[in-house]
């Protein structure tokens, strides 16, 4: 328990211990960290137990990413029965516990994010706690309640895993990994790697989205949370690093929702689409994530405005003042794009209620083009403000 745990539980007793997360996210990192060197002292890893490791890490990994979380805590996609029955399999590889209760406590998280007392694995409690801590004790905010499922309480397969959650357990890590060990020819190795060594993996790595994601990197669509955007950790959950976007928009089926940026959870729903396999993907407009990310330029410019502005005085630099100028003209501007776009959307929602065919396609395509141009002038607005900013150092006085 760290620093900041313990300041924030202050004198109240601790809860009492969660004994089997405990002994399971205990153990196994020591059991690991004990058996695979002895392993290697007297042998080596077999191709056949990196191979099966290799699977079974992307496999537990997709199960947790594009099922656990995007699939059934934010139902932000529907798919067919074969690719959510190989993501529950997935999913119970990687001993977090139910989807029923993971995806409901990760609902709470969303609605209660960082608030001390009611999100399970609240950021503003530390590292330690946010990490693992949250799941080594019964702490009142962890505690399970299913009224915010009630989509999962109906759902068979869900409650066909969270029913059979330990035999599941036992057949996936242990009995499905010694049976693929003895077809191959290498049981110690595989249950070794694909077994103890991919678990312990999975559970930090997963583990750093509630923690690390939380500390770390860049915040460009929103301020008012601690979530992140951070590419490294991207890389080892399946593109879940990109924690800031997911925050805002966590009914989106992408974290990393532009092009470039490494979200394979993404790839692989798209993917399956492509095949008939996943359908009703959830895309938030891209004209509502470019306003969430020029706001939030604008927000941090008048922020580091002011501040400058206060450590100058009244002697204000020449410069600053010429910036605190174009900052005021694109503001305005900005906000005039905001009202037509608010009026463009207007007209789209009326022309939807209405039932007018021929009319109203090219209405459409109209309004297509207006929607368009608005998503440019927002692209310019963040540009011409990154323009007028540049070449000032903020916070730093003139000599
Ligand atoms: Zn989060
Ligand atoms: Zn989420």
């Amino acid at each position: 328990m760290n620093q900041t745990s313990e300041i924030t539980q202050s004198k109240e007793p601790r809860p009492p211990i969660n004994w089997p997360g405990a002994l399971i996210l205990l153990i196994t990192p020591i059991a690991a960290l004990i058996l695979l060197p002895l392993y290697l002292w007297s042998h080596d890893i077999s191709m056949a137990a990196w191979i099966v490791f290799t699977i079974f890490v992307i496999w537990t990994g997709l199960g947790i990413t594009a099922g656990y979380h995007r699939l059934w805590a934010h139902r932000t996609y529907q798919a067919t029965w074969i690719v959510r029955f190989m993501l529950m399999i997935g999913g119970t590889l990687g001993i977090q516990n139910s989807i029923l209760f993971w995806a409901s406590g990760h609902r709470t998280h969303h609605q209660h994010v960082d608030d001390i007392d009611e999100d399970p694995y609240s950021a503003k409690r530390g590292f330690w706690y946010s990490h693992i801590g949250w799941m080594l004790r019964n702490y009142p905010s962890g505690e399970a309640n299913y009224k915010n499922a009630p989509d999962l309480l109906n759902d068979r397969m869900v409650m066909f895993q969270h029913n059979y959650y330990i035999p599941l357990v036992l057949l996936t890590n242990i009995v499905m990994p010694a049976l693929i060990g003895w077809a191959v020819g290498d049981v110690w190795g595989v249950l070794l790697m694909a077994g103890l060594v991919r678990l312990v993996l999975n559970h930090h790595f997963t583990f750093f989205i509630n923690s690390l994601a939380h500390m770390f990197g860049t915040q460009p669509y929103t301020d008012e949370n601690t979530a992140r955007d951070n590419p490294w950790l991207a890389f080892v959950t399946w593109g879940e690093g990109y924690h800031n976007f997911h925050h805002i928009f966590q009914y989106d089926y992408r974290n990393g929702v532009k092009w470039w940026q490494f979200d394979p959870t993404k790839w692989l729903i798209l993917g399956l689409e492509k095949v008939g396999l996943t359908y009703n993907l959830k895309r938030i407009p891209t004209l509502t994530i470019l306003h969430a990310e020029v706001a939030m330029k604008f927000k941090r410019a008048e922020a580091n405005i002011s501040t400058a502005v206060s450590s100058y005085g009244h002697d204000i630099h020449h410069d600053l003042e010429l910036i605190r100028h174009r900052f005021k003209q694109e503001y305005e501007a900005f906000s005039t794009t905001m009202n037509e776009w608010k009026a463009l959307k207007e007209q789209a929602f009326l022309l939807k209620k209405a039932e007018m065919s021929q009319k109203i396609q090219d209405a459409d395509l109209r309004l297509k083009v207006d929607f368009r141009l608005i998503e440019q002038r927002l692209q310019a607005h963040g540009e011409r403000l990154e323009i007028a900013l540049s070449g000032f150092r903020f916070g730093k006085k003139a000599g």
